[in-house]
């Protein structure tokens, strides 16, 4: 499984010693845990953002046929 950080997407270094997280990049810090939970908030945000687009290309077509 690769970790990648939810906020700015770098690599995640797993560090034994405190079994937690470290972001290579912006140095954000969290269990796998809390990782997982940011992941899947992302991924139902990104799923709205997806919606919204598609219902915003529905009402572009939806005008251009009047
Ligand atoms: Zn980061």
């Amino acid at each position: 499984m690769v970790n990648y950080c939810p906020e700015c997407g770098g690599e995640m270094t797993y560090i034994s010693l405190t079994k937690k997280y470290c972001c290579k990049s912006c140095g954000l810090y969290c269990t796998g845990q809390e990782l997982n939970d940011e992941h899947d908030k992302r991924q139902n945000f990104d799923d709205e953002d997806a919606k919204a687009a598609r219902r915003k290309e529905y009402l572009k077509w939806y005008l251009s046929k009047k």
